[in-house]
This record gives C-alpha cells, sequence and structure tokens, in this order.
C-alpha cells in the first residue's frame, strides 16, 4: 500500500487533492480569538500555516469490486475565488496515481460548495463535457433545489455565477444528474447519509466492507479541531443550528463505531480516527505520510 492508499475490509481508497488554501481563522470561526488556536496549532501543525489554516481541498477515489466512486471534485480552475496557493492538481494527481477519469462510474458530491465541484467539468473547444465521461452525478435533491433557486442563483457575483455555470448547473440538462432523497445505498457497501446543515444537501458516505467500516464526513468538519470544538460557530454552515447537529451525529457515530473518518480539509491523506484525552475528543491522523513522500506533491 502506498501512504495515499487505504483499505477498509475489500474496498479500496485512495486520497486525492486539489491542492491547498490558507484560510484566516474568523474566516471559518467568526468568534474565535487567535490564541484559543495555540493548543491546536501544538497538537496539529500540519494544519496551520502563519495566518491561519492550512486546509486540504481533499477528494477521494473509493473503489469496491464492481464501482469507482470519486467523492468530490475541488476547485477546480476557480482558485482564485477560494484562496487556493498551489496550482490546481487533482487531473495531476488521478494522471499520477494511474487513475482513467473514464473507469469512475460516480461522482459523490457531498454538496455544492465550490471547493467540492469544481473539476465536474472540463472545457473543451466546442463546450463543457463532463470530465468524467461514464459517470453519473449523485447529489442529494435538497443541495439542487437551494443551489440552483433563482433566489440564490440572484446573489452570485457574476464570477460566481460563471463557476456555478462550469461546475453543477448543466449536469440536469447533459442528462448526468441522479439526485437522492435522504440516505441511500447506492452501490454494495456504500451508502449515502444525509448529514444536512452544512448546506442543506450536504451528505457524507459510509463505507462497510467485511467487518470494518469508515464514514467520509465531507464538510462536517473544516479542520483537525473541529472533531474536538463541534459547537463552536462555523462560518460557512448554511443552517448553523442543523450544521452542529449533524456534526455532533456524525462524530458521535464514528466514535462509538470506531470508524476511521475521512475528511475532505483533513490534512493530507485526509484520513484518521476520534481519540480520547483527558476526557476530550480528538482527531487522530493515520499513515500521514510526509509531504515530500506524497505523489500529489510531485511536481
Ligand atoms: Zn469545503
Amino acid at each position: 500500500m502506498r501512504p495515499w492508499q487505504l483499505m477498509v475490509g475489500d474496498i479500496k481508497i485512495t486520497a486525492l487533492s486539489d491542492g491547498r488554501m490558507s484560510i484566516p481563522y474568523r474566516r471559518l470561526f467568526p468568534e474565535t480569538e487567535d490564541a484559543v488556536w495555540d493548543g491546536y496549532r501544538a497538537r496539529f501543525p500540519e494544519a496551520f500555516d502563519g495566518k491561519g489554516f492550512l486546509t486540504n481541498i481533499g477528494s477521494f477515489l473509493v473503489q469496491t469490486g464492481d464501482h469507482t466512486v470519486i467523492a468530490d471534485t475541488g476547485l477546480g480552475p476557480w482558485g482564485h475565488l477560494g484562496g487556493r496557493f498551489e496550482p490546481a492538481e487533482l487531473i495531476n494527481d488521478l494522471r499520477i496515481k494511474g487513475i482513467d477519469h473514464a473507469d469512475i462510474d460516480t461522482v459523490f458530491l457531498t454538496h455544492l460548495h465550490g471547493d467540492h465541484v469544481g473539476w465536474n467539468l472540463t472545457k473543451e473547444d466546442d463546450g463543457y463535457v463532463a470530465t468524467f465521461p461514464s459517470a453519473r452525478y449523485l447529489l442529494q435533491e435538497a443541495d439542487w433545489l437551494h443551489f440552483t433557486s433563482d433566489e440564490y442563483q440572484a446573489k452570485l457575483s457574476s464570477a460566481r455565477r460563471k463557476q456555478a455555470e462550469t461546475t453543477y448547473l448543466p449536469l440536469r440538462d447533459m442528462g448526468k444528474l441522479d439526485v437522492i432523497r435522504g440516505d441511500k445505498d447506492f452501490a454494495p457497501g456504500l451508502t449515502a447519509l444525509h448529514t444536512p446543515g452544512h448546506t442543506p444537501g450536504h451528505m457524507s458516505m459510509l463505507i462497510a466492507s467485511r467487518n470494518e467500516r469508515a464514514v467520509l464526513i465531507g464538510d462536517i468538519a473544516g479542520t483537525p479541531a473541529h472533531l474536538t470544538e463541534t459547537n463552536w460557530l462555523y462560518a460557512p454552515d448554511t443552517d448553523k443550528e442543523l450544521g452542529m447537529k449533524s456534526r455532533l451525529r456524525v462524530i458521535d457515530m464514528a466514535e462509538k463505531e470506531k470508524m476511521v473518518v475521512l475528511g475532505a480539509h483533513m490534512t493530507r491523506p485526509g484520513w484518521g480516527r476520534l481519540i480520547r484525552w483527558e476526557g476530550k475528543r480528538y482527531w487522530q491522523a493515520l499513515e500521514a505520510a510526509p509531504d515530500k513522500d506524497r505523489a500529489s506533491n510531485r511536481p
């Protein structure tokens, strides 16, 4: 196994990344003072830079015997809107790790924020085409309705509108969209779990094979410290109360069931477990290989 791979029973997970963002503390947690982060910076130095959070833009490839699923597609060519300071690299990362776009049968979109849909489509001479030509794009109905509503679209800047038009809006007319409502088993061992709050249709993925389970949590946690501080106001949540409720529900489940946790914004490769330390719950990364060993960082 390579440092960017993990087995959950017979299911193979490959960590992918579309670069990293530098995000000031209060843009995510507006009610915190910088000093509250000192303890977390000491515990998780890899998750911080000089100004705030050093945030991975992570995707995961989930391979069962019969299905190949990519969960989230990064920021894409929209790095300047998301504060990404590294070049776009998800497409490079797929190539380096030997993954053929045509083998992917499902694009699992945890939600429709810009840093999760960026490479859904690719620009070609005569317009935009699906980056993953054989895939169905799986999405919760509540997110589709929210993000495509006239009310939501009317509030977008022209750059954000263009981003929507070149990432998710065309999916339905292209015949690529699979909208689901609530929880759903979508492949053997893989279950979509509706975990609303971050966005109305935010979803997580339960992964089960043999006697092992993992949960892919999308944006349930924005930084490793968030697994501990579940009740801090999180600015990107559409519905703050519901976001906290879903966050606690998923993290409680993961701890109780001793699941491996995969997070889009956890430090690469992005998987870990929950541990207890003096009564508090903490993220503990698994197989955190040094950056220099990671394929996604090769020039
Ligand atoms: Zn995100």
